[in-house]
């Protein structure tokens, strides 16, 4: 096949939901991967339901999900007319027809349909009466009556649909716009899109599609359809199942790459591989590897990958997007040395960038307020004397690094006769405020000598004020 051109076209009525996310991505990766084209069309000609917040939030998912696009976006709105030229081509050459059957004639026939237990369906009143266009006339496709249409999916096989269950489907609404199967074909062909991958809850359109197609005299794409992302009760994902919003899960603190991996895996599968960098998904992705059942939605398994995906970036790629998160807790950083070497020590201990900018606290937090369980446990007179022994120590330290810091804490432990445990509480209680944080030393080398000075003064005097 030539190039492989893809598409993502959303029709722009709310959030960029997870599901739309993952035919985005795998369209995205698929062209990525094969070198081809990704196009991105707004699906608009649903004037009454179409926003332009809706378009703004599938950028702003997109942008954040890292995907970007070679053509578009197009707007459907915009192409009116590229649309009308293509209905008038079909109805001149016998394709189709205007109807003007009311909406009461058809729902009548469709009731008589159903009382016959056949196929509510359009039975062709205006088919072969040749009308001209009168104000409120819709389109009508004139669909073959019988033989059969295959969707040769990529994903599901082949999938036979009998012509006569097909409606003559409209193609031209009575007021004037193009209903989506018409818009699709056309935009496809004519953006020459050849591979068309997309939920299956599209499959019903495809026979449809694929006739137009022909009656057009355009090459046929590929298609394939990619089961439905369910909720882990095997419904379909809905807000029952947490955010089905992609924004929502950037706002939780998950980092991009993280929602990228799980939703490949979300009906991709490469072997039990559960990891993939952005770089691996782009090599490895590939239509054959997707599977036919539907792919599971797991909070817990998409908050494990966020922390390995956490583990695994440079604290350089984690800054700027941990900040607004530090923002949020009233923390003023700065994307800069102290805040690469505070994230290295939080790292390890974070699921969410959520988690990450609590745990950060000490680091911003200048008037560090002591957790009055956490003093009272561990600030008790009994470690006054090898608290300001400590500090005097580091006072006089030239390199402040783990070793020195170390080498310090033995001679003390020595002089003490007390083990690490029952001095590194209270020095992490009192350079923290609290009793959990990353390895002590670890965190003296980030903070600095001076703050942890200061600290350890404050630590001192309230022991000494809370000792009488
Ligand atoms: N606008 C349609 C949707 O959002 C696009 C379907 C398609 O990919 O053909 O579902």
């Amino acid at each position: 096949m030539s190039t492989i051109r893809t598409r993502f076209a959303p029709s722009p009525t709310g959030f960029l939901h997870v599901g739309g996310a993952r035919t985005a991505l795998f369209n995205w990766l698929y062209a990525r991967h094969t070198g081809g084209t990704f196009i991105l069309r707004i699906e608009d000609t649903d004037l009454a339901r179409s926003t332009e917040q809706s378009v703004q939030a599938i950028f702003d998912a997109l942008a954040w999900l890292g995907i970007d696009w070679d053509e578009g976006p197009f707007y459907q709105s915009r192409r009116l007319a590229i649309y009308n030229q293509h209905i008038d081509r079909l109805v001149d050459e016998g394709h189709a027809y205007y109807c003007t059957c009311s909406a009461d004639q058809i729902e009548r026939m469709r009731e008589r349909a159903r009382a016959k237990g056949a196929k509510p369906k359009y039975n062709g009143t205006c088919r072969e009466k040749g009308l001209a266009p009168t104000p409120g006339a819709v389109v009508r496709f004139k669909a073959p009556v019988d033989g059969t249409t295959v969707v040769a999916d990529k994903v599901k096989g082949d999938i036979v649909f009998a012509n006569e269950e097909q409606d003559d489907f409209i193609l031209r609404r009575s007021d004037g716009m193009p209903t989506y199967n018409l818009a699709a074909v056309v935009d496809d062909a004519s953006m020459a899109v050849n591979t068309i991958i997309r939920g299956d809850d599209h499959v019903m359109n495809t026979p449809k599609q694929i006739l137009l197609y022909q009656a057009l005299g355009s090459p046929l794409p590929e298609f394939a359809h990619v089961p439905m992302v369910l909720g882990n009760d095997r419904t379909r994902m809905s807000k029952r199942h947490g955010a089905t919003s992609v924004t929502a899960y950037r706002d939780m603190g998950l980092l991009p790459d993280a929602l990228i991996n799980f939703l490949a895996r979300l009906g991709w599968s490469y072997g039990d591989q559960e990891f993939f960098t952005r770089q691996e998904l782009i090599e490895k992705f590939d239509l054959d590897r997707v599977g036919k059942s539907a792919g599971i939605f797991d909070a817990v398994k998409l908050n494990a990958i966020n922390a390995d995906h956490i583990q695994a970036a440079t604290a350089q790629a984690i800054a700027p997007q941990l900040l607004p998160f530090l923002a949020a807790q009233g923390w003023q950083a700065h994307d800069d040395a102290y805040l690469h070497s505070a994230i290295a020590t939080l790292q390890p201990r974070s699921k969410t960038l959520q988690e990450m900018a609590l745990q950060a606290h000490f680091y911003y937090n200048e008037g560090l307020n002591l957790d009055e369980k956490a003093a009272k446990k561990f600030l008790k007179g009994s470690v006054l004397e090898p608290l300001r022994d400590l500090r005097q120590g580091l006072a006089e330290l030239d390199g402040f690094d783990e070793p020195s810091l170390e080498r310090i804490f033995v001679q003390l432990m020595e002089k003490f006769e007390i083990k690490l445990g029952k001095i590194a509480q209270p020095v992490r209680v009192a350079l923290t405020g609290t009793s959990v944080s990353p390895g002590i030393f670890e965190i003296m080398v980030v903070l600095g000598k001076q703050r942890v000075l200061d600290r350890l003064d404050r630590a001192i005097d309230y022991i000494e004020s809370s000792n009488g």
